[in-house]
């Protein structure tokens, strides 16, 4: 599949700007107040206690600062993160290790924590409840078993797809939080702030032009920033106004939405092709030649949130919004 500039996944590109845009402390972490409010009551008591904080699971869609959140509970708390993903452990071994090498109160980071292999998961849950894991030494007949005492560290695993979780893992997790879409006007603040770390200049109506197009999502709104800024610097006098910004994502192909060709292809074909819905995730998948789990990650929660598209039980509907902004007739209903 090509890839698509609004996809909210992590992209090469990203690599360069993130780390230097990435809020350090829960004051800078703009929006989410739910999980900030929460967050810090939790921060302030187990330091309160001189103990770890407990064990953190973290979940929605990608872009929205899961990361970004785990990295400001390791500063918030004065320790270290150390940064894994569940495919990335293959063996037990490996996160033995990883756990043996943290120091008192480590914040272990996991991203999609749902991919774990399952006999390192089981390696995981005393480690997560008892802080200590049995390995097995020698083989054979000579082989025993010992117990190694870790130290008190906090899990924060990361998932875009909860449902997946096993019940052991979710169960040992204290604190379990769903990021939310941000507002535009919550994205705009990002943008302005993000426009000043890169030094260049904008006004409140380009920050609010890329943030209504930015699907409510941090990571493509910083994103959009950046190619919006080279159209500014080469075409125009550098600063960002809504014109320029309104150029540019158009020349990009994202609509005053938000929505791209994807998203577009996924409603009309809704439409041309199945009548509106309803319609099996798989049978449309493959009727756009998508990847089923691109099209429940990625596309699809927006479109829902938006009011775009309704999950029933018996399929995929495009709401009669969809009709109305698209400017497409509405069906005759019997
Ligand atoms: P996730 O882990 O959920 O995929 P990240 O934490 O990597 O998302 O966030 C992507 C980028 O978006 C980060 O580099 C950061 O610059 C920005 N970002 C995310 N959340 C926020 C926020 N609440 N305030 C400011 N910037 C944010």
């Amino acid at each position: 599949m090509e890839k698509r500039i609004i996809t909210t996944e992590f992209m090469e590109e990203d690599s360069k700007i993130e780390n230097s845009l990435r809020p350090q402390l829960l004051e800078n972490y703009i929006g989410q107040e739910k999980i900030c409010r929460t967050l810090k009551v939790y921060i302030e008591a187990a330091k309160s206690r001189g103990e770890s904080l407990d064990h953190v699971l973290l979940y929605g869609p990608p872009g929205l600062g899961k990361t970004t959140l785990a990295g400001i509970i390791a500063n918030e708390m004065g320790v270290h993160m150390k940064i894994t993903s569940g495919p990335a452990i293959e063996r037990p071994g490996e996160i033995a290790a990883i756990l043996n090498n943290l120091q008192p109160g480590d914040v272990l980071f996991i991203d999609e924590i749902h991919r774990l292999d399952r006999q390192v998961e089981e390696v995981l849950y005393s480690a997560m409840e008892d802080y200590a894991i049995d390995i097995v030494i020698g083989k054979g007949a000579s082989a025993r078993s010992i117990r190694l005492d870790l130290p008190r560290f906090t899990l924060v695993g990361a998932t875009t797809r909860v449902g997946m979780l096993t019940a052991p893992l979710r169960d040992r997790c204290g604190v379990i939080q769903r990021l939310e879409f941000y507002s535009p006007d919550e994205l705009s603040v990002i943008v302005n702030h993000s426009a000043e770390i890169l030094g260049v200049e904008i006004d409140s109506q380009g920050a609010m032009e890329i943030a209504r197009r930015s699907r409510g999502t941090p990571r493509l709104a910083n994103r959009l920033l950046k190619r919006v800024r080279d159209f500014a610097q080469v075409l125009y006098d550098g600063k960002i106004t809504k014109e320029v910004a309104d150029d540019t994502l158009n020349l990009l192909d994202v609509d005053q939405w938000g929505l791209d060709a994807m998203d577009r292809n996924v409603l009309f074909t809704l439409i041309e092709k199945f009548g509106g819905g309803p319609v099996g995730l798989e049978t449309l998948a493959a009727s756009l030649g998508e990847d089923v789990g691109t099209l429940e990650d990625v596309c699809e929660p927006y479109l829902i949130q938006n009011g775009w598209l309704n999950r029933t039980p018996r399929g995929r509907v495009v709401t009669d919004v969809v009709y109305e902004r698209l400017g497409i007739p509405l069906p005759m209903k019997e």
